[in-house]
């Protein structure tokens, strides 16, 4: 390590773990399973603290693995964690028995561009007590971040500061002192109102946020991740990897989601080019403006760009009427073929209607694999449930599984906005305790907060 001030690793022995991702239902929490042969060889116990070094440095808490595990030479992180280490699932992390030191002072931001935050940095101190950190990592809150389209009565009090009922991702701005510590009665927690860059551009969604999608995360990983990751593994098979996969599926089921989330777990710049938008530039500009993101995301390589709604710029070429259309078309033809089959770049995209995009974007070498993102079935909702209630106190007779039935033909957008919902029931619950002049919300009224069954049924009615 080059900072001796950061040298908080007793590196004396290491294990390396072959990387998995860590139970749905305990991401977020910081904590690392790993088999009892890990806990051995570096001589520590449940709840000690490790460090993990994948291209990165991160800190978790060891905890035992789970049975079916303890054979295995694996370690489970959930997707921030990850991010953390840049690591991806199947590689592997070097891990050494870790001490964390009091923090002075932690200073926290956003983790991302559209979330501003206020409020009490007291809320964050009694989240994150005791538990070990590290700058520049990426970490999660049990809590709480202002509810978008929320009713009147209610979007007034977050504009008096105040948290709602999901989980937030902060980024560790910096500590004092460096290295791996831990915020005790005495540290100082500044939070930061806004997001700022992270030095590597790592953004928020991963994996771990897209529910009831296994299979397809495995294709995906397949055709995409592979490839950027490593792509002298098609050199050296002498075959191209895929420059173009073709989503498709109903709105709302996540398809933009799950490209955003291959996007950061191989590490790839993002870009987004929306149809529609694209479309509705003057005459002459849509064309300029799709070569413009070819050009850009080819600089900054690995990259993927995710073309959503691809059909409204890409029709039939036979059925539209105007020539702008037609050239857009061609246009969108002509930047795929140009792209080098080496370039480890990806072109996603995304589309309802399948069958309305130009076939000559179908051939080999343009989009050539396609995958299917249907509606969720059971198992899918309640996975998306629970992504969705992360974070949320929930009342002890909420089932997510019951939930999971009810909610039949959902899509994850559905799930989405009826979890938001039935946590604005709650917050409406625990409003005539709240003093609205006051800037922030008692701790003991926020513990009151909590979502319940009750609070889903009346969803679900509306
Ligand atoms: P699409 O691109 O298919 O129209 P999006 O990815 O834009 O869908 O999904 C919209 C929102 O719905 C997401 O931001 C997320 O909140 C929620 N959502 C959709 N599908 C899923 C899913 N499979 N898992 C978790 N959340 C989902």
């Amino acid at each position: 390590m080059a900072d001796a001030d950061a040298a908080t690793a007793v590196e004396e022995k290491s294990v390396r773990l072959q990387v998995a991702a860590a139970r749905q239902e305990e991401s977020g929490q910081g904590i690392a399973r790993m088999p009892r042969s890990a806990f051995q060889s570096l001589g520590i116990t449940e709840g000690d603290t490790v460090q993990i070094t994948g291209k990165r440095d991160t800190v978790a808490i060891a905890m035992p693995a789970y049975d079916e595990d303890q054979s295995l030479d694996v370690i489970r992180l959930d997707g921030l964690q990850r991010g953390n280490a840049e690591v991806g699932s199947g590689e592997h992390v070097k891990v050494v028995a870790a001490e964390s030191r009091p923090a002075t002072r932690v200073v926290f931001a956003p983790a991302n561009r559209e979330m501003r935050l206020q409020g009490p940095a007291q809320a964050l101190k009694r989240n994150f007590f005791q538990k070990p950190i590290m700058a520049g990592d990426l970490v999660a809150t049990t809590g709480q971040q202002p509810v978008q389209n929320m009713p009147q009565e209610v979007r007034r009090m977050f504009n008096a500061p105040a948290y709602a009922l999901t989980q937030i991702r902060l980024s560790v701005v910096s500590t004092s002192p460096k290295g791996i510590v831990h915020i005790d009665e005495n540290t100082e927690v500044e939070l930061r109102a806004e997001f700022e860059e992270p030095r590597d551009g790592r953004a928020v969604v991963n994996y771990d946020d897209v529910g009831g999608m296994g299979e397809t995360i495995q294709q995906l990983r397949e055709m995409v991740e592979l490839p950027l990751r490593y792509p002298e593994l098609f050199t050296r098979l002498g075959v191209d990897p895929p420059k173009g996969v073709l989503l498709h599926g109903p709105p709302g089921t996540g398809k933009t989601r799950l490209a955003q989330a291959v996007a950061n777990e191989s590490d790839a710049n993002f870009f987004t080019i929306n149809g529609p938008e694209i479309m509705g530039s003057g005459y002459g500009d849509s064309e300029k403006a799709l070569r413009q993101v070819f050009e850009e995301a080819a600089k900054a390589s690995p990259a993927i760009i995710f073309i959503d709604e691809i059909d409204s710029i890409a029709p039939k070429r036979d059925r539209v009427p105007g020539e702008a259309e037609k050239r857009l078309v061609a246009q969108l033809l002509t930047l795929m073929d140009g792209l080098e089959a080496r370039s480890n770049l990806v072109v996603i995209a995304a589309t309802n209607r399948p069958d309305a995009i130009d076939e000559a974007l179908r051939r080999p070498g343009r989009f050539d694999r396609e995958i299917v993102i249907g509606v969720p079935d059971e198992q899918g909702r309640r996975e998306i449930l629970g992504i969705h209630t992360r974070g949320m106190p929930l009342g002890d007779r909420v089932d997510l599984q019951e939930l999971a039935k009810a909610t039949y033909g959902f899509v994850g957008a559905d799930i989405g906005a009826l979890a938001r919902e039935a946590a604005i029931d709650a917050v409406r619950r625990i409003m005539p305790k709240i003093d609205l002049d006051e800037r922030t919300i008692p701790p003991e009224v926020l513990d009151e907060l909590c979502v319940t069954r009750e609070d889903f049924v009346e969803a679900l009615k509306r």
